[in-house]
């Protein structure tokens, strides 16, 4: 396994930095917007998640390859089984230990997803330790919000211990990193094509650099976890992806 090297100067406490952050003072989800009270204006703000926006700037022309197409029947099932990943992830690490639940669905522990266990493997390989998950957050340069899958601490305790985003994605396309029509993204990532896999380091690095340029607060780590049936997993670190080098352009480019 790869690991990524460990910054020297690293910002392990990112996310109590954010926690005590004013935004967050008031700030819900509705389950379409983000409401957003603003300390800067006093003002209610109502603001629309960041995939349409990202999908609108940066693959508005993308057409899924056929085989998706054809599969189109499986996909509100599949979107309702990453939706219900995402729920169990959030029972086990937040609603379990706090005592305190509010799901609107039942999660059955003894009826986890097997995508579910693969996360939960990957926390305990990763030394991952969970402070928050599906934590809301906006960004006045955008007028966006969005909710981060899991944050919270790697190596908690040790000398190398560093702050880190986790983001789970279920929907195990085959063809993930290719585009057959060879489509580009817009935006000033003409040079890339428009995959599945492209889109989703995008979403990341919108989302880390809300924190950094929104809230002044930078992760050590944002990585991004496939979750695979059977206690299977595959990793990609945002750092390494070539997208990333232009991060600061691209969110600029994002909240015109
Ligand atoms: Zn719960």
């Amino acid at each position: 396994m790869q690991r990524y090297l460990v910054p020297k100067q690293g910002n392990p406490d990112a996310c109590q930095q954010l926690f005590q952050h004013p935004f967050q003072k008031q700030v819900l989800f509705d389950g379409t917007c983000f409401l957003f009270q603003s300390p800067l204006d006093q003002k209610w703000h109502k603001w629309p998640g960041i995939t349409g926006c990202i999908e609108k700037k940066f693959f508005f022309d993308y057409r899924a390859p056929t085989g998706h197409e054809l599969a189109s029947h499986k996909t509100s099932s599949t979107k309702d089984e990453g939706d219900r990943i995402h729920r169990q992830i959030h029972h086990v690490y937040t609603c379990i230990p706090r005592e305190e639940c509010q799901c609107t669905k039942r999660v059955h522990l003894s009826r986890l997803s097997s995508r579910t266990k693969s996360a939960m493997k990957f926390i305990k390989d990763f030394d991952v330790e969970p402070n928050a998950t599906e934590y809301t957050i906006i960004s006045p340069a955008s007028h966006t919000g969005t909710r981060l899958d899991m944050i919270g601490k790697r190596f908690s305790g040790q000398s190398n211990q560093l702050s880190v985003i986790v983001s789970w994605k279920t929907g195990y396309a085959i063809d993930y990193d290719k585009n057959p029509l060879h489509q580009k993204m817009h935006g000033g990532l003409e040079e890339y094509e428009s995959t599945p896999q492209h889109h989703n380091q995008l979403q990341s690095i919108i989302e880390y650099q809300m924190l950094k340029q929104d809230y002044g607060i930078q992760f050590d780590e944002y990585i991004i976890v496939y979750l695979d049936k059977d206690v299977k997993y595959r990793v990609e670190y945002l750092k390494d992806s070539a997208l990333f080098r232009d991060k600061d352009g691209i969110f600029q480019y994002y909240c015109t």
